[in-house]
C-alpha cells in the first residue's frame, strides 16, 4: 500500500513521521515544492530572525532521515493535480500512484498590491528565504514599514525593533489582534510594541506616500489556503479542504491538514480552519493513523504561542472578539492569566509570561469553569 503525502512543510513532515514511528512499512512518498526538507516557520519571525537561534532548530529532522526511514523525499517538486478515482497525483516530475492521499499544501501571504505596484522593495514572512530577506534588511536606522498587526506584523516588528531599525506599524482595525483577542487584551500589546518604540498606527488604511520612505515594507496581511489542487480534484471546499471529524476530505481515500484545513470539530460541534503551529502536528499525527487505516476523530482544541520582546503567551481555546474577558493577575505588568466567557462558560484562555498556567488554562477550556482568582 502506498501513501502519498502532498506539501512537506510541518504537517507532511510530522505525518512520515508517525506513520513511521507507528509501525507503518508500506511506501510513503513526500512531495514538497520547496528545497529545504520540512521546517518548523515560528523560528523564521523569532529566534532564528532575531539571530538568536540557528537555522538547525526549525528543521523537523535532519535530511538524512528521510531515506535512513524508506521515506520518499521527493524536494523542488509542486503536485500539479490529482486523479481522485485513479488515484494518482501528477508532479511536475512525473506520477506517483496512492492508496490513500494526504494534502497538506498549507497557506501562502496575502499580496499587498499596494506595495508592490509602488515599488518599494516588498517583502512576505513565510519560507527560510523571506526570514533571510528581512534579516539582512533590519538594521540600525533602517526604515522599515510593516502593513498589518496581526501575528506575522508583530513578531516582525519585535525583531526589526531588536535589530535597532526604525518601525512604523499599519493596522486598519482600532488595535492590533482585535478581532482575535478583543479590546482588553489587545490594548496590552498596542502598549507593548509602543513601549519599545514602535511607531503604530491604528485605524489606518496605509497610502502609497506611507510606502514610499521606506527601506522595505512587510506584509502581514494575512494569507490564504493553498486549495487549488483540492478543488480542481473536484473535492469540497470552503474556506479551505472540507474535512470530517477524522480529517478525511469529501473522497474517501483523500485526507488534509494543517492551515488548508477546514475541519468539523467535534467537541466544538462547528468548522474551524485553524492557522497554527500545534495544529499542523497534531492533526497531522491523527491523519497518519486514520491513512493507515485508524478512525480517530481530532479533537484537540486550538492552541498557539508567541513570543515578542520580553512578553511570551500561549493560548488555549477559539475564543472571539465579543467574549467577555476576565483577568487573573497584572495585566499592565504583563504577567496574567485571561479567560474569553461566552454564556457564563470559558471559552478559550491564555497568559502572558505565566509559564506555569499551561495545564491549569487546558483545565478551565476543557471544563468551562472559571477558576477563582
Ligand atoms: C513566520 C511564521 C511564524 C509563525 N509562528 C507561529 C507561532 O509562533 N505559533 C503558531 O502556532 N503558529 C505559527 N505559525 C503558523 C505555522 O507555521 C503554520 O500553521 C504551519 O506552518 C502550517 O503547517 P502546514 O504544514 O499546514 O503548512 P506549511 O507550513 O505552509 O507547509 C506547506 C508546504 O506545502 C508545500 N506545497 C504547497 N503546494 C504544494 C504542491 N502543489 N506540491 C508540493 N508542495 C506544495 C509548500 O511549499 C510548503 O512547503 C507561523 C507561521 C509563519 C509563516
Amino acid at each position: 500500500m502506498a501513501i502519498v503525502i502532498v506539501g512537506a512543510g510541518l504537517a507532511g513532515g510530522t505525518a512520515a513521521t508517525e506513520l513511521r514511528e507507528h509501525g507503518y512499512d508500506g511506501r510513503v512518498v513526500l512531495i514538497g515544492a520547496e528545497e529545504h526538507p520540512p521546517y518548523e516557520r515560528p523560528p523564521l519571525s523569532k529566534g532564528y530572525l532575531l539571530g538568536n537561534d540557528p537555522l538547525d532548530v526549525a528543521f523537523v529532522h535532519p535530511r538524512e532521515w528521510y531515506a535512513d526511514h524508506d521515506v520518499e523525499l521527493r524536494l523542488g517538486v509542486r503536485a500539479t493535480a490529482v486523479d481522485v478515482s485513479a488515484r494518482v497525483v501528477r508532479t511536475t516530475a512525473g506520477e506517483e500512484s496512492f492508496d490513500a492521499l494526504l494534502l497538506a499544501t498549507g497557506a501562502e501571504p496575502r499580496r499587498l498590491a499596494l506595495a508592490e505596484e509602488t515599488g518599494v522593495p516588498t517583502a512576505y514572512l513565510r519560507t527560510i528565504e523571506d526570514s533571510d530577506r528581512l534579516k539582512a534588511a533590519f538594521g540600525a536606522g533602517r526604515r522599515i514599514v510593516i502593513v498589518g498587526a496581526g501575528w506575522i506584523g508583530l513578531e516582525a516588528a519585535a525583531a526589526a525593533r531588536a535589530a535597532g531599525s526604525d518601525v512604523t506599524v499599519f493596522e486598519t482595525a482600532e488595535l492590533p489582534l482585535l478581532r482575535v483577542l478583543g479590546p482588553t487584551v489587545a490594548g496590552m500589546f498596542a502598549g507593548l510594541h509602543r513601549e519599545h518604540g514602535v511607531d503604530l498606527r491604528l485605524g489606518t488604511s496605509v497610502t502609497a506616500a506611507d510606502l514610499a520612505a521606506a527601506d522595505l515594507v512587510v506584509a502581514g496581511v494575512g494569507v490564504s489556503p493553498r486549495v487549488e489542487l483540492a478543488s480542481e480534484a473536484g473535492l469540497a471546499v470552503e474556506d479551505g479542504v472540507l474535512v470530517d471529524a477524522r480529517l478525511r476530505t469529501s473522497s474517501p481515500s483523500v485526507f488534509a491538514v494543517g492551515d488548508i484545513a477546514n475541519h468539523d470539530h467535534p467537541v466544538l460541534g462547528r468548522r474551524i480552519r485553524v492557522e497554527h503551529w500545534d495544529t499542523a502536528i497534531n492533526q497531522a499525527k491523527v491523519a497518519a493513523h486514520n491513512l493507515a487505516g485508524g478512525d480517530e476523530l481530532y479533537e484537540a482544541m486550538p492552541y498557539f504561542f508567541t513570543d515578542q520582546y520580553d512578553l511570551g503567551m500561549e493560548y488555549v481555546g477559539h475564543g472571539g472578539a465579543d467574549d467577555e474577558v476576565v483577568v487573573h493577575g497584572d495585566l499592565e505588568g504583563r504577567v496574567f492569566r485571561a479567560f474569553w466567557m461566552r454564556e457564563g462558560r470559558v471559552v478559550a484562555a491564555m497568559h502572558a509570561n505565566d509559564w506555569d498556567a499551561t495545564d491549569d488554562l487546558r483545565a478551565a477550556v476543557a471544563s468551562g469553569e472559571l477558576p477563582t482568582g
